[in-house]
């Protein structure tokens, strides 16, 4: 894991060309043979339920068998790359696009019918050759975990190895799609026809991408302060923003480096990276504090747990993390602390941050309810695109295409590790908030309590665990549908 961490920062920093990784699962092939894999399944299958064995085991089991179903698929996946890096989008005035940057040019786009010729190119060209692709992949991929025999289908050994519940989940995306329908129903229309001059029957998904491409508000997140004021909050904490030396912040532009911010444990809690190309702006500010949280999560966990509990776990997890220190940017106090954004701005802001929080959420509920139904072979792949059209566009108000069907899944439901990191998210803030004081952000005692309790246990517990030492009897998205409205209204 090292060494695929530290292949992966050279790489995808600018450091280095290409990752080499197939040298390295080489070197270390019978950590992921049948074997290691039947040793895990049979240490799972006879731990005692609630025991730490049983955490380890289940931790373990995991990573083996996602590890090893990427093998069988490594060769789809590099052909899809290498289709993704070389295929192109032809704009109406004749551009040419390369095919992995059509999504900024759309949202870049102002003309309306410029941006849906785009789009609908870029459709036509994902249908024909990018879909089968991915299509091919999640029928593999599914057939190989069925393969395996933890449990009778993909639904169930996800849940069986997992212990999350998909249908429990499933049941509160359906209840929160239903909760904020009408708060949806009556923001949606207003928004469009400000920001866009559409009305809601128009909307299409490159709208959405347009509509929150918005700048409005970059001038008050300046990039050459970034850094600084994110460390001095840190700092406020009570907390060393870079752990004793072993987070290392590698923000600065470099050739090569990814545009998409990353975090990398080469070594856990030892050397951790924050990998952040900046683009300015508040969208800077976002990732930057997503990725710290990531990063001293990494860090502060505790240096004499087992590997599993370092690195592995629920994802779920370290997400929230994350998304506890991205989340400052609904906080007003943190706004007017450590941000240019003045109090005759912030209304206007936050009540931007609750549109998009909600639009988020929504779209991700659906997505998730679309991914069990496609798992679990209910209905038949060709079926599929119409059923991710109405389930998308339902939620969203924004007319999906069924051409994306197969490219807008989440590998392994990561979904799910979003939406329950959302609702821990929002648990540990309530708690926070409740138990320092709204600026908990800058209290040395919650930052004792964050690295103490929370952080130094790296993944060893589950987000449902977390919530209950939080004070929450399970997780929900009650107390976002909350948050939420609160921003509406600000
Ligand atoms: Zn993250």
């Amino acid at each position: 894991m090292e060494e695929i961490s530290r292949e992966g920062y050279l790489a995808y920093s600018g450091h280095k060309q290409t990752a080499e990784l197939q040298p390295i699962y080489k070197k270390h092939e019978k950590v992921l043979g049948r074997d290691a894999l039947e040793l895990a399944v049979e240490a799972f299958e006879s731990a005692r339920d609630g025991s730490e064995e049983k955490r380890s085991a289940r931790y373990l089991l995991e990573w083996e068998i996602e590890t090893q179903a990427a093998k069988p698929l490594a060769a789809l996946d590099e052909r899809e790359i290498e289709w993704e890096n070389s295929a192109f989008v032809r704009s109406p005035d004749g551009r040419v696009i390369q095919y992995q940057a059509v999504p900024i040019e759309i949202a870049n786009t102002r003309d309306r019918s410029t941006r849906l010729a785009i789009d609908a190119a870029r459709a036509k060209l994902v249908e024909k050759e990018h879909a089968p692709m991915r299509q091919e992949r999640l029928e593999r991929e599914k057939d190989y975990i069925e393969s395996i025999g933890i449990a009778s289908d993909y639904n169930k050994s996800f849940e069986a190895i997992t212990g999350i519940s998909l249908s429990g989940l499933a049941s509160e995306c359906e209840l929160f799609l239903r909760d904020t329908q009408s708060m949806w129903d009556d923001t949606l229309p207003r928004v469009l026809k400000k920001s866009l001059g559409i009305k809601p029957a128009q909307a299409k998904r490159s709208d959405a991408l347009a509509l929150f491409r918005a700048a409005e508000f970059d001038d008050a997140f300046p990039g050459t302060a970034m850094e600084t004021v994110i460390r001095r909050q840190v700092s406020e904490m009570g907390v060393d923003p870079t752990a004793g030396g072993r987070i290392i912040f590698d923000i600065g532009d470099r050739e090569g480096k990814r545009a998409r911010a990353f975090c990398s444990p080469v070594r856990v809690p030892d050397e951790v990276y924050l990998v952040l190309r900046p683009h300015g702006g508040q969208n800077d500010y976002n990732t930057m504090l997503h990725e710290l949280g990531h990063a001293l999560h990494f860090a502060y966990a505790r240096a004499d747990y087992p590997f599993e509990f370092r690195w592995l776990g629920d994802n779920s997890v370290t997400e929230s993390y994350a998304m506890l220190f991205d989340h400052r940017m609904q906080d007003a106090g943190w706004l007017l602390r450590y941000t240019e954004l003045q109090k005759k701005r912030i209304g206007k802001f936050l009540r931007t941050a609750g549109f998009e929080e909600l639009h988020f959420l929504r779209r991700y509920c659906a997505k998730f309810l679309y991914e069990r139904t496609l798992y679990s072979g209910e209905v038949p792949w060709a079926q599929l695109p119409d059923l991710y059209v109405s389930l998308l566009t339902g939620a969203t108000g924004f007319e999906y295409h069924p051409a994306d069907a197969f490219v807008d899944v989440d590998p392994r439901y990561y979904s799910s590790r979003y939406l329950r990191a959302w609702q821990l998210q929002s648990v540990l803030d309530e708690h926070l908030v409740e138990r320092f004081d709204d600026d908990w952000f800058r209290n040395p005692n919650a930052g004792r309590w964050l690295v103490g309790e929370l952080l130094a246990e790296g993944q060893r517990e589950s987000a449902e665990e977390i919530a209950a030492r939080a004070g929450a009897s399970s997780l929900s998205f009650a107390p976002l549908a909350r948050k939420i409205e609160k921003l509406l209204v600000a």
